[in-house]
């Protein structure tokens, strides 16, 4: 009998603000240490804290585009805990009252097709500093310059059911909030962290003892250490074990998880509403002008690409990834062409110039140029990516118009020679410098045919039609031998 995994995840986001979450200290990722700190963000006493307005606004924007309701009161609380990169002894967060719950987040599981992840809640919270281990020898460093730096907490249902969902129910999360500009999800400098809950259990039994997985720096780390992480149960119960619930700490470089200390396990946070913060209320007019102001998002461009553009489920993905990619190619359908050519030449061609950048792709209206260069039948597919490339090594330097795409066609010579008496030259000589391959072509080896319009495209170099050129050959080897 098989084993049910059940996933929920803890993801902290990284707000995308200039200033912390209640001082005016920058947020700003790599400055020297400790150079972004003031009274309020070390906890001096006397001090007080103010929220950040655009940080609410932030977590608002998430919340509603998760579907969550947002309550028009929230309560900050003091998480209390002593470690060495928290100065205040507690970090500012929300927990009986958070700004948002109850929301849901639509994701493509590769198991399990399309699926919707509920969301427990969302919450506003202000980051710990940092701790360095292997900066000074036997000393251990300590930044403060993240303290009070805006979160948000999205805590989801445990509603996934392998290590692959929640790495797919991660670049979900990540498209969206990317959408939003809510923040940069930039893993490798931590304004995107993901802790995991797991459990095991037989289908349609209750939920089981469930561990907490910490220490994930990639998504691709979260797919391999939960997988790691419900083997190790898996194999625990069927030796006759029980799962004890405490948490356990990812090593990439080791590829294995290992329990954490139980005394840094041990946690009683304490919580208590923070008395120099009063309830967090926001207007009904200020929300509703949020939840107006909020973009379209992720799988409505995808629905609406696929209704009015004509592209299949796949190519709407492909082309919504990411928003600039999605605005990209809506102008270059805007500049009249044909949408689904217009998706091909985006996905296939523009892209692969500058794969991680749409930023740098040619202007709409060049690459569209070229697209009707092909339409038209005026250059070839394959002379159009040397266009495409010309054109984009030009555009660093210059300003692209529509009708760069012929010029540059012209200045490299692969305008396509349509012009049948110049292709029936080019395939009578082709023919009288291959007479063997004429004689095994008459004598049933038609897939030479491949072959010639290699040759006749060579000597044309590159030039020629090819289907023109198809036309010619067959007609002249069909005919007669003799007429050649
Ligand atoms: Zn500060």
């Amino acid at each position: 009998m098989s084993w049910e995994t059940v996933i929920g995840l803890e993801v902290h986001v990284q707000l995308l603000t200039r200033s912390k979450m209640f001082c005016g200290c920058s947020a700003k990722f790599g400055d020297a240490p400790n150079t972004n700190v003031c009274p309020v963000c070390l906890g001096m006493p006397g001090s007080l804290p103010v929220p950040n307005e655009q940080a609410v606004r932030l977590a608002v924007r998430a919340a509603y585009a998760l579907g969550c309701t947002v309550h028009g009161r929230s309560i900050f609380a003091r998480k209390n805990y002593f470690y060495p990169d928290l100065p205040k002894g507690y970090q500012i967060s929300q927990f009986e009252e958070p700004l948002a719950t109850g929301g849901r987040l639509e994701i493509a599981s590769p198991e399990r097709g399309v699926l919707t992840v509920g969301i427990t809640r969302l919450h506003l919270e202000e980051d710990a500093g940092k701790s360095f281990h292997d900066r000074m020898p036997g000393m251990t460093a300590v930044d403060f310059n993240r303290c009070g730096v805006p979160l948000i907490e999205i805590v989801s249902q445990p509603d996934l059911r392998s290590p692959v969902e929640a790495r797919a129910y991660l670049v979900a999360l990540k498209q969206v909030l990317k959408y939003l500009e809510v923040s940069d999800c930039n893993m490798e400098e931590g304004s995107l962290r993901v802790d995991a809950n797991l459990s095991i259990r037989r289908p349609g039994a209750p939920l089981g003892t469930r561990t907490e997985v910490k220490n994930m720096n990639s998504f691709s780390g979260v797919e391999r250490a939960l997988t790691i992480e419900r083997d190790r149960q898996i194999a625990g119960v069927e030796r006759g074990e029980e799962i004890e619930q405490r948490t356990m700490l990812f090593d990439a470089a080791a590829n294995e998880v290992r329990p954490m200390r139980s005394k840094e396990e041990s946690h009683d946070y304490r919580y208590f509403p923070d008395p120099d913060l009063p309830p967090l209320v926001l207007s009904d007019a200020w929300l509703r002008a949020e939840r107006e102001a909020l973009p379209e998002l992720p799988a409505a461009k995808r629905e609406r690409f696929m209704a009015s553009f004509g592209l299949s489920a796949y190519d709407a993905g492909v082309l919504v990834g990411t928003r600039e990619l999605a605005e990209y190619y809506e102008s270059v359908v805007a500049e009249g062409v044909e949408a689904k050519e217009a998706a091909n030449w985006v996905m296939n061609d523009v892209l692969s110039l500058h794969p991680d950048d749409v930023q740098r792709a040619l202007p709409p209206a060049a690459a569209a140029g070229v697209i009707r260069l092909v339409k038209a039948g005026t250059v070839s597919r394959q002379a159009a990516k040397r266009v495409l490339q010309e054109l984009d090594a030009r555009s660093a330097s210059a300003a692209l118009a529509a009708d760069d795409a012929l010029r540059v066609a012209r200045e490299l010579g692969l305008i396509q020679v349509q012009d049948t008496s110049q292709i029936e030259t080019w395939v009578r000589e082709t023919l009288e410098a291959h007479a063997s391959e004429v004689a095994r072509y008459r004598g049933g080896e038609t897939k030479l045919m491949g072959f010639f319009v290699g040759q006749v495209m060579k000597r044309s170099k590159g030039k020629a039609d090819p289907k023109a050129v198809s036309a010619a050959l067959t007609s002249a080897l069909e005919a007669p031998s003799g007429e050649n």
